[in-house]
């Protein structure tokens, strides 16, 4: 009999190596796969299901919605989308002078960021060494990391790629030819490396000095993982330029791309689409989101667990143990031997979802509703899945 993943290496391309298990239903915090095991969903599907699985208010407001009005084209204005749209420029502090761009993932709200960008008039964008932006030619341009773009050159050109967290860096780099300098607050695919202190404010500074846009991408970090609803707001800065998707459908997928002041209206009419973009089931689906993130005091609760999650790692004191870094509930606990990989499958083994960036460091993205019982299982288990780890790396010793 041909298996799940059988099936899925004929019918798929390979664009994700084999599948390390096929998953069948998600509940809460849970998942479980096709042989009945269950897991705990520690990374929330990269950082984007923070209500968990089948969150009721989610599932309601998606199915009423569907029910009620599926899809019309951009001719047509929805409630949810101009809800939605409205939401989300409060929430960013950009209700004065501000405008969205609704869009269906991270990848594209980069697009729409790097489009709105060029019609500036200016030719060079600057972007961090080690970011991930989206892998789509645009996306892929802002993107600092040179084995993934290589490959597909020559991409858009006028990036340039500076050191994350070096201020000399970016000011040597920005000058009045600059359209925009495109920044995460936590550089998350490039190994969970948190912005050095001053660093977004020295961005805001700098921008700024010049007329040029600074963008925030927070993709992985906004709607609540990192303890605010955005991660800038820790930095008491407002940037011009913010994309968004991952938790903000909670599953759901929906990105969007917020811009405020003149950089409002430089994506003009006929200057970028979306068949689906704004769709109002996708629309529903984030609002529920919000008001969910809202209404239970989300990101407060991820900057609690996430606290208690990465003090306790730091104390088991394990010797493959190097730092755990990240805000909220973007953790990396970088590790002292590239075994992230075997930390990984034997963090599965043993009931737990976590995921390998890089070969040393190992990401921790659980939904947002983690409980405190939940990450102290985790917790406990964590020691012997190192342990595990090591020994599957032929007995390598840190
Ligand atoms: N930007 C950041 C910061 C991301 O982490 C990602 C995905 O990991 C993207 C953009 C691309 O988003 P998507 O995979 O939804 O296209």
């Amino acid at each position: 009999m041909t298996t799940w993943v059988e099936r899925h290496a004929a019918a798929l391309m390979d664009t994700y190596g084999p599948p390390r298990r096929v998953l069948v239903r998600g509940e809460g915090c849970w998942l479980w796969d096709d042989q009945g095991r269950r897991y705990l969903d520690l990374l929330a599907g990269i950082a984007v299901s923070s209500l968990g699985h089948g969150h009721p208010a989610l599932v309601e407001a998606v199915c009423r919605q569907l029910a009620t009005l599926d899809h019309v084209s951009n001719f047509f204005a929805t409630p949810p989308q101009v809800e939605l749209a409205e939401r989300l420029l409060g929430l960013l502090g950009f209700e004065d002078d501000g405008r969205v761009f609704l869009c269906n993932s991270g990848t594209e709200a980069l697009e729409a960021a790097f489009k709105l960008a060029r019609r500036t008039g200016r030719p060079r964008i600057v972007a961090a060494a080690g970011g991930f932006h989206g892998r789509s030619m645009g996306a892929l341009a802002l993107t600092g990391k040179p084995s993934i773009r290589e490959p597909f050159e020559p991409l858009p050109a006028g990036v340039e790629h500076v050191p994350y967290g070096d201020i000399a860096a970016l000011e040597t780099a920005v000058d009045g030819t600059c359209a925009a300098v495109v920044l995460e607050p936590v550089q998350g695919e490039g190994g969970v490396h948190p912005a050095p202190p001053g660093y977004l404010e020295a961005a805001r500074t700098v921008t700024s000095r010049h007329g040029a846009l600074l963008v925030l991408d927070e993709v992985q970090t906004g709607i609540g993982r990192t303890g605010e609803w955005f991660a800038f707001q820790r930095h008491g800065i407002l940037p011009d330029v913010v994309t968004l998707a991952k938790g903000l459908g909670g599953g759901f997928p929906v990105g969007a791309c917020a811009a405020r002041g003149p950089a409002a209206g430089l994506l003009g009419r006929g200057a970028h689409g979306s068949t689906f973009g704004g769709n109002p089931v996708a629309s529903a689906a984030a609002l529920a989101v919000l008001a969910i993130v809202e209404r239970e005091g989300l990101p407060a609760r991820a900057h609690r667990t996430g606290h208690l999650v990465a003090n306790s790692v730091a104390g088991l004191a394990h010797p493959l143990v190097a730092e755990v870094r990240g805000a909220g509930l973007l953790l990396g606990i970088a590790l002292r031997l590239p075994v992230a990989g075997q930390v990984a499958a034997a963090a599965l083994d043993t009931g737990f979802v976590v995921n390998d960036v890089g070969v040393d460091v190992v990401r921790l993205a659980p939904p947002l509703v983690l409980t405190e019982e939940q990450a102290e299982s985790f917790l406990a288990a964590l020691p012997g899945i190192l342990d595990a780890a090591t020994s599957r790396s032929d007995g390598a010793r840190p």
